[in-house]
Parts: C-alpha cells; structure tokens; sequence
C-alpha cells in the first residue's frame, strides 16, 4: 500500500496566520468564497518553499486551510455558547495561540502582517535554491527570525561592514564596547557579529540592505537583543547595569 507523506505540524507562525483569518473572518472564512483562505493558502506554500521544505499538492491546500481555521471554533467561546460543537480538537499549539491573542485582537493583527509582509518580501527564487536556516532550537521567532538571519549572513554585505568598521578603529561591540581582541588576544582579532537593526517585515520586496542597518556586536549582546528585539532597549539595560554595577572591566 502506498503511504503519502505525512504534511508537516503547523508552525505558531502558520497558526497566528490561521487564527487571524478566523478573526477576519468572524469564525466563517468560506462566507463570500475561498478567496482569502487561497490567499492564506499560497503565503503558507511560499513559506514553506523558502525554509527549504517539501511541498507537495496537499501541503496547505485550501482544504488544509479551511480546516485548520475551522478548527479554532473548538476554542472559542462565541461559538460554543450558541450550543454548537466545535471540530475535532487541534494540536496543542492551537489552544496556546488561542489564549495569547484571544483577549488582544491588535498584537493579533500586527503579529499576523508582519508574518505575512515577510514571507511576500522573500526572495522566492533566489531563496528556494539556498533556503533560510532554521533558528536555533527553543528558539522562538519563526520565518521572521530566519529571515533575519539570513541578512546577518550575507557574506557581501558582513565583508563591507567589518571594513568600514576597520577604518574607523577597533572592533568594539556598539552595545557594551566588548573587544574580543582585547579580551582573548590573537584569537578574538577581527570578530564580531552582525545584527540587521530593520525589522524585515519593513523591507520592500528587491529592496537593499544598507550598512547602516546593520549593526556590530559581541556574541552576549546579540543574543540579548534578540530577546528584547530593539538595540535601544538593550542600550537602555546596558545603561542601567552601569550605573548600578559600575563600568564594565572591558570597557576601560
Ligand atoms: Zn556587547
Ligand atoms: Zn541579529
């Protein structure tokens, strides 16, 4: 007997997707037609293309879609108060992202378009030869994060950066002022890493990464800014450590 290969688990990305079409929608996506589930559809198959995924004719089709979306009426009160049943429950996930958006429709709505705008930015051809790497594990952040990364990685662009950079003197993290050499000697010469300050979902699809978008910093500085998502803010941290622990030893 042949088995088809089983589609992938849907991503908290996929899932804030289908939960923003279920409240688009009002919990009933086929009510004019399927337009705006084939319009789910197709950005969910462009994600998956670029993350480097098999994609097939079941992967995400307008059935898959509609069925996930449907799914959330298991979790939503409106539509068990009237005494109907939801489907068949979801995955885990699915309660989770019902529970973190349900109660703040605006994240919902700005989390949702900054996923999409995204995927539609991606550099379909060019991404579906060397697609994103996935983020660390336990790392949250999704096609977003991958995204980013694969700026942060564009060997061109980190070579021109680290020259300017040169020129003007010593490789110094821009947050903290760490200096690797300074720290480990010969071992640390030249390193540092480099973070792409614009949010993704800002870019134009075609459009260039300037320098100026990226920034420099040590390897305890970038993971930081990840978690707190603006440079400023971690400035900010950075700023408050000082005054309440001193300058730091590196920092002369
Ligand atoms: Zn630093
Ligand atoms: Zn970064």
């Amino acid at each position: 007997m042949e088995t088809k290969p089983r589609n992938p688990v849907w991503s908290r990305d996929e899932l804030i997707l289908a939960l923003d079409l279920y409240v688009r929608t009002r919990g009933n996506p086929t009510g004019e037609d399927f337009e705006a589930v084939d319009e789910v559809s197709a950005i969910l198959n462009k994600m998956h293309r670029i993350m480097g995924n098999a994609t097939g004719e079941t992967l995400r089709n307008r059935n898959g879609v509609y069925l996930k979306v449907m799914n959330f009426r298991s979790s939503d009160p409106h539509y068990l108060d009237q005494g109907k049943v939801g489907m068949e429950r979801g995955n885990k996930l699915e309660g989770v992202i019902w529970r973190e958006y349900a109660g703040d429709p605006v994240k919902l709505a700005t989390d949702a378009q900054a996923i999409r705008a995204t995927i539609l930015a991606a550099d379909d051809a060019a991404l579906s030869q060397h697609p994103l790497e996935p983020p660390y594990e336990g790392e949250e952040g999704g096609v977003i994060l991958a995204m980013h990364k694969h700026y942060e990685r564009d060997r061109k662009l980190v070579r021109e950066k680290l020259k300017a950079a040169k020129a003007e003197g010593p490789l110094v993290c821009e947050v903290c002022a760490f200096d690797f050499e300074a720290a480990y000697g010969k071992l640390g010469a030249g390193y540092i890493e480099v973070h792409h300050v614009k949010p993704v979902h800002t870019l134009k699809p075609g459009s260039k990464v300037k320098l100026s978008d990226l920034a420099l910093l040590c390897a305890n500085c970038h993971r930081m800014v990840h978690r707190t998502r603006t440079l400023n803010e971690l400035s900010l941290l950075i700023n408050m450590r000082n005054t309440l622990v001193g300058k730091p030893a590196w920092s002369g």
